[in-house]
C-alpha cells in the first residue's frame, strides 16, 4: 500500500547514541534480562552472554535442562522468578524448540518481551502480542509463519506485521528492517554474509533484550541492537561465527 510508505519515515539506522552508565549504577538498575529456555542450551548460551555483553547488569536463565559453563548468567531450574518486577525483558524463543508452553508462561508477565525463533511459530493469530510490549525477531520463514504471506515489499510486509500485532518487528536477512507500529521503518545498513550462520541471530536477540532491559524504548533498542549486531560482525571478520560476536560486542558500544 503506498499510501502508509508515502506517510511513513523511513531512515537507514544509525550508530546508537547509548545513554552511558550511571557512575552509582548497580546490577538491576543496568536492566535484568530474564531467559526463559527449552531444548538448546547452545542457543540460549549464545542469546544470554550476548545479552550480558551488550549491558544487562544482570542476566537469569530458567531451563529444565542442564547448562553446561554459562558464566555469564545464573541459571535455575524452575519458573518462579518471572514475576519478579524488576525483569526489564523477558527473552522467550531462542533454544526453545518445540515447547509451546514456554511461549504460553512468557506471554502471562507483563514485562517487556523479545520474541524470537521456535516462539514465533507458537503466536498463533498476530494480533494475541497486542498489549504485550514485545519486540518480535523473525527471518523469513518465522515472518510467514506469523504473519502469512503479506502483500508488498518488504518494507511494506514489515510494517503491515507491526501494525497487525502491534509489535516492533525486527525482519531478518541480508537485508534488515526494523517497523514500528506507529509506522517508523529503519533499514540496517549492509552486513556481512558471515552472518548467515547458526546462532547470530540468537546473538542478536539477547542484544536488543538488554538494550530493552536497560531502558530504551522498543523501537530504538531493536535498532540500535541491529546496528550493534551488524558492526560486531564486520569487527569479527572474515570467518566469524556467533560465539566471536560475543568478543566483539563490547568493541562497538
Ligand atoms: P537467524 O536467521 O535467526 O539465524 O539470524 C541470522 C542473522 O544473520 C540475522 O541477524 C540476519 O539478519 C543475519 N543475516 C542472515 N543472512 C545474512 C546475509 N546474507 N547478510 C547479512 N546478514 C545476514
Ligand atoms: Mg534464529
Amino acid at each position: 500500500d503506498i499510501g502508509v510508505a508515502a506517510q511513513s519515515p523511513w531512515f537507514e539506522i544509525g550508530r546508537p547514541d547509548l545513554p552511558p552508565l550511571a557512575p552509582d549504577a548497580h546490577k538491576y538498575s543496568r536492566g535484568l534480562v530474564h531467559a526463559l529456555a527449552g531444548k538448546m542450551p547452545g542457543a540460549i548460551a549464545l542469546a544470554a552472554s550476548a545479552a550480558a555483553r551488550a549491558g544487562a547488569g544482570y542476566v537469569r536463565v530458567s531451563t529444565s535442562r542442564a547448562i553446561d559453563h554459562l558464566p555469564a548468567a545464573v541459571v535455575q531450574t524452575d519458573t518462579a522468578a518471572l514475576t519478579d518486577p524488576r525483569i526489564g525483558c523477558l527473552l522467550v524463543g531462542s533454544g526453545m524448540g518445540d515447547l509451546p508452553q514456554v511461549l504460553t508462561l512468557a506471554l502471562t508477565s507483563h514485562a517487556p518481551k523479545v520474541i524470537d525463533a521456535d516462539a514465533l511459530g507458537y503466536v498463533g493469530e498476530p494480533d494475541r502480542l497486542k498489549g504485550q510490549d514485545a519486540i518480535v525477531t523473525p527471518h523469513e520463514g518465522e515472518f510467514v509463519k506469523l504473519f502469512g504471506n503479506l502483500a508488498g515489499s518488504k518494507p511494506e510486509r514489515a510494517l503491515a506485521a507491526a501494525a497487525l500485532s502491534g509489535a516492533v518487528v525486527v525482519y531478518k536477512g541480508p537485508d534488515t528492517l526494523v517497523a514500528s507500529p506507529d509506522g517508523r521503518l529503519g533499514f540496517a545498513p549492509p552486513a556481512q554474509a558471515w552472518l548467515a550462520s547458526a546462532g547470530t541471530g540468537d546473538v542478536l536477540a539477547g542484544i536488543i533484550a538488554a538494550l530493552r532491559a536497560r531502558g530504551l524504548p522498543a523501537f530504538e533498542a531493536a535498532c540500535a541492537g541491529v546496528w550493534l549486531h551488524g558492526r560486531a560482525a564486520e569487527l569479527a571478520g572474515s570467518g566469524m561465527i556467533a560465539d566471536d560476536l560475543l568478543a566483539a560486542i563490547r568493541q562497538v558500544q
